[in-house]
């Protein structure tokens, strides 16, 4: 279902008035956790200025270590709701658990799966079952091939809202945080309809490469860029070292929009 064989056109999937797929790259940002309602709004009212529409910021953090911040959950939700409503945005989070997939369909309007996820295919199959936009973001060990039969676990439950993202894969380089297969974007859109997207942020591990980084994920043809925004990246309670101010988020934007890379 998900092969290009079976369908032609591009995928574009509708959130409000922002369409992500067949066109125009898009630009989702936030902070890598939903910390408090004052980060939250700082950071949406900064990425607004700049035009972006999608946010994200994740509630349930899928964390390496039990002793790291595990993400305010439903809280987390509520907080994200608000603060995308207050400012227009679309908001974007992950869920872990299949029993949370309903839950989510009240806070969300896009719902991630995250890399350590794209093989529960209990939640893949959940994913499937609801009317709801679903990023798939591919595993950390995942090949291009099981990214897609995740998707197809989706898209044959009846879901064809999917939007897929490469964030990089293990290797034994240790430079980069995981190794962007930049290869993939162009394989994906060659052999599926689904639009893709590349996730600057946890692929590099970096701040300072995201330009350079971004502009390869557009040029060859990725639908979009996801990449981790938080007002004070040194105090996130995840992902402080990749993640930038929003200072960066702005010279970041300037410097796709004078290069052309984004319109
Ligand atoms: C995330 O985007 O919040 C995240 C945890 O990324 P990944 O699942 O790609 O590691
Ligand atoms: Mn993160």
């Amino acid at each position: 279902l998900v092969s290009r064989k079976r369908r032609a056109e591009d995928t574009v999937i509708e959130l409000g008035n922002v369409r992500i797929g067949g066109g125009q790259p898009v630009v989702v940002a936030g902070p890598c956790s939903v910390e408090t309602r004052a980060q939250m709004d700082t950071v949406a009212k900064g990425l607004q200025q700049q035009g972006i529409v999608l946010l994200r910021g994740g509630a349930y953090k899928p964390r390496t270590s039990p002793y790291d911040f595990q993400g305010l959950g439903v809280r987390g939700l509520e907080i994200l709701r608000e603060t995308a409503d207050k400012y227009g945005m679309v908001a974007i989070s992950e869920i872990v658990t299949p029993a949370d997939i309903e839950l989510a369909l009240d806070y969300v309007d896009v719902i991630q799966i995250g890399a350590r996820n794209m093989q529960n295919f209990e939640l893949l199959k959940a994913a499937g079952s609801v009317n709801k936009p679903i990023l798939l973001k591919r595993g950390l060990s995942a090949t291009i091939e099981e990214l897609l039969f995740a998707a197809e676990y989706i898209m044959s439950r009846g879901n064809e809202q999917i939007i897929l993202c490469e964030r990089g894969i293990r290797t034994y380089e240790k430079a980069t945080r995981n190794t962007l297969d930049i290869s993939a974007v162009p394989i994906l859109k060659q052999e599926s309809h689904l639009p893709v997207m590349v996730d600057i942020s946890h692929s590099t591990g970096r701040k300072d490469i995201l330009l350079p980084v971004a502009k390869a994920a557009l040029a060859v043809g990725a639908d979009g860029i996801m990449v981790e925004v938080h007002p004070e990246p040194s105090v996130a309670l995840s992902d402080a070292k990749q993640q930038i101010d929003l200072q960066q988020f702005a010279d970041l934007m300037k410097g796709l929009l004078e290069s052309g890379f984004l319109p």
